[in-house]
C-alpha cells in the first residue's frame, strides 16, 4: 500500500493550499472515487495526464491515478506549445484531469476532460496493484535539451520515499511548508507523496515568498524542501530578517535539491540561524540517489552518502571504478538500486544507452570522499571544462566566483578555443551597483584557485536563463 495513512477514520489535516485544506478521510473519500472512475476507463492505452497547478486537485487527481493503478503524467500548466505538443502526442493521454474551470489551451483540446469535483463521492477501498507497473510518467526539466517521458513504477517511488524516510528521520508528526510547482519529482512525489506517505502535513503556500516561508517555519511548520534560487532569496534577507532567521532556526530539517546549493548561501544561512541546509542529489530517471543525513555529520558542499539500498559508484574517464577515499579523481556517478524508472517512454535507444548493464548513468560527475560523501562537480556535457590539458569543475569557479562582492548571480560555461581546446567563460550578473570589471574578476579567481581556472573572458548580464525549477539553462548561453 503506497498511503496507509489514507484511510475513511483519519481525520488528520493531510493537504493544505492556501485556505482550502483536505483530511486523510476527505482524501480517502475523493481519490476514492475518482480511483474507481478512473478504472473503468475503457481505453486501449488508459493513461491519463494531469493538469498540474499547484492545487488540491492535482494532489487528489495523482493519488487517485496510483490508486487506480492509472499511469499519470503531470504536465506543467504553463508549459509552451512546443512543449506540451510534444508531451500530449508522446504520452498519448486518454484523459486529462483538471481543477474545475481551469482553462486549458489549444494544445489540450484534443484530449477529453473530466474536472476533479469533491463532490458526491463515497471511499472505496483500492485493489492491490503490481509495483512494476507503471505508475507516474515524470518529464524530465528539459534543462540540456527536450524533456523526457521517465517511466516510473510504484517500486520506485515506495522505495525513494522510505529511504528518505530513512535518511531525514522523517515520521507523520513533520508537517512540510512547500512552494514547489507539481509536475516534476521534487514538488509532486517528494513534496506531496512523501508526506502522505508517511501520515504527516503538507502546507502549500502557492508562490515562494520568504515572509509566508517564515510564517510557515515559525508556525507549524518542521521542515522545508527548496531549489537553490529560494535558499538565495533566504541567505540574501537572513542577515537582516530576524523573522525570518528565527523561523528557520526552529525547524527541524532544510532541504535544498534539483540543482547544486551555492556554498555561498549554504554558509550565509548557517551564520544566521546555525542551521545547515541538507542537500540531496537526484534525478527524474533515478529518484533520489543520495542525501546528507538528519542524523549525521551534515559536510556542506556535498549532497551526502548513497541512500539506503542505493548503489553509488564512480567511472573515470577511462572506465575504471574510482576508489573510495579517491578524492582527486572525477568519475561519472552510476546508479543501481529499486529507486531507477524502468525506461524512457517511447524511447528504447534512449534507455539502451542511458544503462551500463543495470547500471544508470546518471551523466554527473563527482569525487567522493573515504566516508562515501558525494561531491558532485556538474554534468558532464556542460559543466567538466576541459581546457589546456586540465578538467576544471564549473561549479568550483562559480563558488569562487560568487565569494567576490560584485558578483550576484553566475555560471560558467566552456566554449570551444583553438588553443585550450575549450576557454572558461563567466556569466555574471553583478550586484549592488554594477561597477564590478572584468579584470577584477579574473584575478580574483587567479588568487584564489589557480591561473589555469581563471576565465577568459566574462560577460554581464541582466539576469542567467533559468527555467521553472530555477536552473541555469547553459545551452542557452552562447559567447
Ligand atoms: P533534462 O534531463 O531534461 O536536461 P534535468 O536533468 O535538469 O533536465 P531533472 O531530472 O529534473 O532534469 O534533474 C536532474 C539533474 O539535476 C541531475 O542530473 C543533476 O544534474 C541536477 N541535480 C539535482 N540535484 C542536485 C544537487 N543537489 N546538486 C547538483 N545538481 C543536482
Ligand atoms: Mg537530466
Amino acid at each position: 500500500m503506497l498511503f496507509p495513512a489514507v484511510q475513511a477514520a483519519n481525520a488528520k489535516e493531510a493537504l493544505r493550499f492556501g485556505d482550502r485544506t483536505l483530511t486523510y478521510a476527505d482524501l480517502a473519500r475523493v481519490a476514492g472515487a475518482l480511483a474507481h472512475r478512473l478504472r473503468r476507463l475503457d481505453h486501449e492505452r488508459p493513461r491519463v495526464a494531469i493538469w498540474a497547478t499547484p492545487s488540491l486537485e492535482t494532489s487528489v487527481a495523482t493519488v487517485a491515478a496510483l490508486l487506480a493503478g492509472v499511469p499519470a503524467v503531470p504536465i506543467n500548466p504553463k508549459a509552451g506549445e512546443r512543449e506540451l505538443a510534444h508531451i500530449v502526442s508522446d504520452s498519448a493521454p486518454a484523459l486529462v484531469l483538471t481543477p474545475p474551470g481551469a482553462d486549458l489551451p489549444s494544445g489540450m483540446h484534443g484530449v477529453t476532460r473530466e474536472d476533479v469535483s469533491f463532490e458526491g463521492c463515497t471511499s472505496e477501498v483500492p485493489a492491490e496493484l503490481d509495483d512494476e507497473t507503471p505508475a507516474l510518467i515524470v518529464y524530465t526539466s528539459g534543462t540540456t535539451g527536450p524533456p523526457k517521458g521517465v517511466v516510473l513504477p510504484r517500486r520506485a517511488i515506495a522505495s525513494t520515499l522510505d529511504a528518505l524516510e530513512d535518511a531525514w528521520q522523517w515520521t507523520a508528526d513533520d508537517v512540510l511548508v512547500h512552494a514547489l510547482p507539481l509536475f516534476h519529482v521534487h514538488g509532486l512525489i517528494l513534496g506531496i507523496l512523501g508526506p502522505l506517505r508517511r501520515g504527516g502535513s503538507v502546507h502549500h503556500i502557492g508562490r515562494f515568498s520568504t515572509q509566508r516561508i517564515a510564517t510557515e517555519l515559525a508556525g507549524e511548520a518542521t521542515m522545508m524542501f527548496g531549489v537553490p534560487t529560494m535558499y538565495h532569496r533566504i541567505a540574501s534577507e537572513i542577515a537582516t530578517d530576524h523573522a525570518l532567521a528565527n523561523a528557520l532556526r526552529g525547524a527541524r530539517l532544510l532541504v535544498s535539491g534539483s540543482a547544486a546549493l551555492p556554498l555561498r548561501d549554504h554558509q550565509l544561512i548557517t551564520e544566521a540561524t546555525g542551521q545547515q541546509v541538507v542537500e540531496r542529489y537526484g534525478m527524474t530517471e533515478t529518484l533520489m540517489s543520495t542525501s546528507v543525513r538528519a542524523d549525521g555529520p551534515r559536510k556542506a558542499g556535498t549532497v551526502g552518502p548513497p541512500l539506503r539500498d542505493v548503489e553509488l559508484r564512480l567511472i573515470d574517464e577511462d572506465g575504471n571504478t574510482v576508489r573510495l577515499g579517491d578524492t582527486q579523481t572525477v568519475g561519472e556517478i552510476q546508479v543501481r538500486g529499486p529507486n531507477l524508472f524502468t525506461g524512457y517512454l517511447n524511447r528504447p535507444d534512449a534507455t539502451a544507452e542511458a544503462f551500463d548493464g543495470d547500471w544508470f548513468r546518471t551523466g554527473d560527475m563527482a569525487t567522493r570522499d573515504a566516508d562515501g560523501y558525494v561531491r558532485i562537480v556538474g554534468r558532464k556535457a556542460t559543466d567538466l571544462i576541459k581546457s589546456g590539458g586540465y578538467k576544471i569543475g564549473a561549479g568550483e569557479i562559480e563558488n569562487a566566483l560568487l565569494e567576490h562582492p560584485g558578483v550576484a548571480e553566475v555560471a560558467v560555461t566552456g566554449e570551444p578555443d583553438p588553443d585550450l581546446g575549450e576557454r572558461i567563460v563567466a556569466w555574471v550578473v553583478p550586484s549592488g551597483d554594477g561597477a564590478v570589471r572584468e579584470t577584477e574578476l579574473v584575478d580574483h579567481v587567479a588568487r584564489l584557485l589557480t591561473p589555469h581556472k581563471r576565465p577568459r573572458a566574462v560577460h554581464f548580464l541582466d539576469a542567467l536563463p533559468r527555467n521553472h525549477m530555477g536552473k541555469v539553462m547553459k545551452r542557452a548561453l552562447d559567447a
